[in-house]
């Protein structure tokens, strides 16, 4: 693939008679700059294997290969996988899995294709209809996960990185910041897509924590639900409605960590969220 991703991706079009297809969320990347950072700042090298999640008309694919040990692709769009494999057809360190990413088992195709001692990181310029499950999945399924370097709508990577105190944090802000070191990388412009979205894109990095303290999960991720179900409200008035816990009990309990009776979620970060929850589970559950 000599050419620009811009022309490939119109000779691509063009020689397979593709159609764009909207269902799929078919946004394709033009611009090779903007593919040049994706790829940095995933930071691979020959010891790093690559899932990437929809390669498109495979413009991303074929850079990723150049630097990675493997790249592992999953495509859903039936017209694409002839196409595709006719591109990667020099390309040994390419699979192509043509499947639906929500209905496969990560860990097990870790394990198949890639080898025990690989970094792992999976980039995406994702299809936006399914952001959130197909985030969810690559951070509940599978532990070997190291880096997830992802395009998503702007509006939503402002959401997915913003600390505590900013008007984007929220409850999903606060599960990345427990579950990843996640960085906002850079804004994407629409116009390095055919067709343009839209809607503008930023690129996000999420750095999977491997050290994180042992708590009750499934009752802080409630919690935290709870704590930012009406944003305005303070997290007491959050908390009561949701545990029926006396509020003169709350402050109290708010109190004893140091905590104003007035506070908002959206002030405190993980920890602080973390100590709250964990008070509240071995005092009254
Ligand atoms: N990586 C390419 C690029 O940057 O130009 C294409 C990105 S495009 C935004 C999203 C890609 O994901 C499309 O190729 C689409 O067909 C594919 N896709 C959509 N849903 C998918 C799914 N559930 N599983 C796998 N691929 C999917």
């Amino acid at each position: 693939m000599g050419e620009s991703s811009h022309q490939h991706t119109k000779m691509m079009l063009k020689d397979h008679k593709l159609h764009i297809k909207k269902k799929f969320g078919q946004n394709f990347l033009i611009d090779d700059n903007v593919i040049n950072k994706i790829v940095d700042s995933a930071m691979i090298d020959k010891q790093t294997s690559v899932i990437e999640i929809g390669p498109g008309l495979g413009s991303m694919t074929m850079r990723l290969a150049k630097q990675a040990k493997h790249v592992l692709a999953y495509e859903i769009d039936d017209d694409l996988i002839k196409p595709l494999k006719t591109l990667f057809k020099g390309e040994s360190n390419i699979t192509l899995i043509h499947d639906d990413v929500l209905k496969r088992q990560l860990d097990d195709d870790i394990n198949t294709y890639f080898d025990r001692e690989d970094r792992v990181v999976v980039v995406a310029n994702l299809p936006y209809y399914i952001t959130t499950p197909i985030l969810f999945k690559c951070l509940e399924e599978s532990d070997k996960i190291d880096v997830l370097t992802l395009m998503t709508q702007f509006e939503v990577a402002k959401r997915l990185t913003a600390s505590k105190g900013t008007k984007d944090y929220n409850a999903l802000s606060v599960l990345m910041h427990y579950k990843t070191l996640s960085t906002f990388e850079f804004k994407v412009n629409r116009t390095v897509f055919m067709p343009p979205p839209n809607v503008d894109s930023a690129v996000i990095r999420l750095e999977i924590k491997r050290d994180r303290p042992r708590i009750d999960e499934p009752f802080f991720f409630d919690f935290i639900k709870e704590a930012f179900r009406q944003k305005r409200k303070t997290l007491i008035n959050n908390l009561h409605q949701a545990y029926f816990i006396e509020k003169e009990v709350l402050k109290h309990m708010l109190s004893s960590l140091d905590i104003q009776a007035t506070i908002r979620a959206e002030a405190l970060g993980v920890q602080t969220l973390m100590n709250i929850s964990e008070r509240i589970r071995q005092d009254f559950f």
